[in-house]
């Protein structure tokens, strides 16, 4: 997520960090630099320059020149005006209603059906939410089908009305059945077109006037940048609305938009979607995104996503299985699902301060355990819950089966092996066993 902006706000910063003399000049050299950077990743030439502007005033308001450590002070008020530019507080989304209705806006292909998936399975997991998905959009029926397969996907239901040729109309409707049949959160998705018209506006500004949603929000693809921005302000114009959604924060976005939309428009980024998969959003917190860009990892969200894939009573099965030394290869798949679902592996690894830069360069396979499912899913169940009885002829078959090698078996089963060892030696309070057997 915005390597290309991250390593030249530090490659600028470097000209001040652990700089012997700093003077005037350093300064503005190293803004200017930070503002070349932020125009490279497509930010808003006003905003670039207010937010240059700020950080210089601050700077020298607060003598950076005279304090001990200048470049870490000057590091710090650029996190905080990033921070600032992105919105400063998280800013949450209203569910007060009952049932509270939140209408999606943006244009086609921004990622609006995806989002409302995500939302619904959020809102859901949740606990006390029970969504409802309503398919407004009245033009492409293979739309209205794409939020039914996402409905069942998250298992949550979808309300439409294939024929009906009146979003209003579907709009009310949904509501209604979500009152009647107790669901306390209704999502709309609307129709969108490829670029902004008149139509589209005067469509979802009915459904808005009709239906008078707590929250309104729009959604928009992080990659078209500048475009990004435009589009908001369209669509703000005329929707006055609550909330961005960024999408697409995975690929190998700039970082324009989620920079430069909250200062245009004055509204907050309240969720991103940083994948296709019903798990990959997260709130947006500007403190957190500010410290991603400036390469300081982001430790709490990546606690986060491990806790929301963390389930007590799983857990606590597990640990019976590990103790009574049942924990097999199904165990094993299943701990790898786990981790999948919290999300992208480059992005989980940019989460930890320092790897963001380090793996830079490095391609991570998102399949990086293509080769060991693929060795599970070729044994037999036995084999998988008693991870003891390969032979070598078993070796050859599982290879020849999974398209692996002998080699990548024996690997994967000492590896597991060893792995059984220390989770049970972690399970005997043996803390101080396992600093043992590192010693050996
Ligand atoms: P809509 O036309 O606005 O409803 O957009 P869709 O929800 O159909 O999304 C358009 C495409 O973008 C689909 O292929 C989605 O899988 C993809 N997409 C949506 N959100 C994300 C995201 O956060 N990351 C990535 N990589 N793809 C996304």
């Amino acid at each position: 997520m915005f390597n290309n902006l991250s390593e030249k706000l530090d490659s600028a910063l470097h000209l001040l960090k652990g700089h012997g003399s700093i003077t005037e000049v350093n300064v503005a050299e190293t803004l200017k630099e930070v503002r070349r950077a932020l125009l490279d990743a497509d930010v808003n030439f006003k905003t670039a320059k207010e937010f240059t502007n700020t950080v210089k005033e601050k700077a020298l308001g607060q003598n950076v020149l005279t304090t001990l450590q200048p470049g870490q002070l000057m590091v710090k008020i650029v996190k905080d005006e990033l921070t600032e530019l992105m919105g400063g507080d998280a800013e949450g989304i209203d569910l007060s209603g009952n049932p509270s209705v939140i209408l999606m806006s943006g244009l086609q292909g921004s990622g609006k059906t995806t989002f409302s998936g995500k939302l619904a399975n959020y809102l859901k997991n949740k606990k006390t939410k029970k969504p409802l998905l309503v398919a407004c959009d009245v033009y492409r029926p293979a739309a209205i089908d794409q939020l039914h397969v996402v409905g069942d996907q998250i298992h949550v239901e979808v309300f439409s009305d294939k024929g009906n040729q009146d979003p209003v109309a579907i709009a009310k409707a949904g509501i209604a059945h979500a009152k009647a049949n107790g669901h306390n959160v209704v999502i709309i998705d609307t129709a969108g077109r490829l670029a902004v018209d008149e139509t589209m506006m005067n469509e979802i500004s009915n459904i808005h006037k009709a239906i008078k949603p707590q929250e309104t929000l729009f959604v928009v693809d992080a990659m078209t940048g500048q475009d990004a921005v435009n589009t908001a302000k369209a669509f703000n114009d005329i929707l006055n609305f609550d909330g961005v959604i960024l999408t697409k924060l995975d690929g190998d976005t700039r970082g324009g938009a989620a920079l430069s939309i909250k200062s245009v428009v004055n509204k907050p980024i309240k969720f991103i979607g940083t994948g296709e998969k019903m798990e990959a959003i997260d709130v947006f917190y500007p403190s957190r995104m500010a410290d991603r860009i400036l390469g300081m990892g982001d430790v709490v969200s990546l606690v986060e996503r491990a806790q929301e894939q963390y389930d007590e009573a799983e857990a606590r099965k597990l640990q019976k299985k590990i103790a009574k030394n049942q924990f097999g290869f199904d165990d094993f798949l299943n701990q790898i699902q786990q981790i999948k679902k919290m999300g992208n592996m480059k992005d989980l690894m940019g989460m930890i301060p320092g790897v963001g830069k380090m793996m830079k360069n490095v391609d991570i396979d998102d399949d990086a355990f293509k080769g060991i499912e693929a060795i599970i899913h070729s044994m037999t169940p036995k084999e998988r819950a008693n991870p003891g009885i390969f032979d070598a002829s078993r070796k050859k078959r599982i290879a020849k089966g999974s398209g692996t090698s002998v080699q990548q078996v024996n690997q994967l089963l000492k590896q597991f092996n060893q792995m059984s060892k220390m989770m049970k030696m972690m399970q005997g309070g043996g803390g101080k066993k396992m600093m043992q057997m590192m010693q050996n």
